[in-house]
């Protein structure tokens, strides 16, 4: 049986105070046992969230470059998080594939840096509106999972987050079929194209509007192994419903 894992993904938010609270209130979450939480605060508030965050919750950076160290000006190096005690990342976002123009192949690039350095990477998948309504769903999240399997041979610190950019930050969750199904795609083709071990052993988590009222209903899927949280992930108590939502 796989660990359950749940992510939370603070993107562009968050200030000293909110930050502090926040905190507070992860720290009194009680983690329950073959479950993983790990929060990513933006890159400012990392030091000080992994300096006042209980040990049972792990941090994340919200991206990485794939360089150690050199003239790069604004990126951080997956050896520059491991240097902090920070041991994962979140890599091909959509926000960064859509905003920054990030392709498939510098997100398993970047993957593979990560990796090397030492650092566990939450790598992230989904299609767009246009794509699901054209009935390539499949072809999309295939093809943006072969980006990373291409660079990649060890898959044993790597989450797939199947997250439907029409599901984000819009309040419209994929359903637990609609999930369910392409996560089974994906674990289908994992087993094709890298093997049965790592189809059947890599984590697959669901991202897109996951709330306190949803994620148990979500939870009951087989091939849903957890979630990665925006909006939910700011509210400690929201957030503490969902981290108990499998238990
Ligand atoms: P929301 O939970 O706010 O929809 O965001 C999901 C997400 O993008 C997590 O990475």
């Amino acid at each position: 049986p796989r660990n359950y894992f749940i992510g939370g993904n603070w993107k562009m938010n968050g200030s000293v105070e909110q930050v502090k609270s926040l905190v507070e209130g992860l720290n009194k979450i009680n983690v329950p046992a073959q479950t993983e939480v790990v929060v990513a605060p933006p890159a400012l508030y990392i030091d000080r969230v992994r300096s006042a965050l209980k040990k049972e919750i792990g941090v994340a950076a919200q991206n990485s470059y794939v360089k150690a160290s050199g003239a790069y000006t604004g990126e951080i190096s997956p050896e520059q998080l491991k240097d902090l005690g920070i041991n994962w990342v979140i890599l091909g976002h959509s926000e960064r594939r859509e905003y920054f123009a990030e392709s498939d192949e510098f997100v398993g690039e970047k993957t593979a840096h990560a990796l090397n350095a030492g650092v566990s990477v939450i790598a992230c998948i989904g299609e767009k509106l246009e794509e699901r309504e054209s009935n390539i769903t499949s072809e999309v999240v295939t093809r943006q999972l072969k980006g990373i399997a291409d660079k990649i041979k060890d898959w044993s610190n790597v989450v797939v987050a199947y997250e439907p950019v029409w599901a984000i930050g819009t309040g419209k969750v994929a359903t637990p079929e609609q999930a369910e199904e392409v996560h089974v795609t994906l674990r289908n083709w994992l087993a094709s194209n890298v093997s049965k071990e790592v189809a059947d052993s890599v984590r697959i988590i669901y991202g897109g509007s996951v709330n306190a009222k949803n994620a148990a209903e979500l939870a009951t899927k087989p091939n849903i192994d957890g979630f990665l949280v925006g909006g939910a992930s700011l509210k400690p108590d929201d957030f503490n419903t969902i981290v108990q939502a499998r238990s």
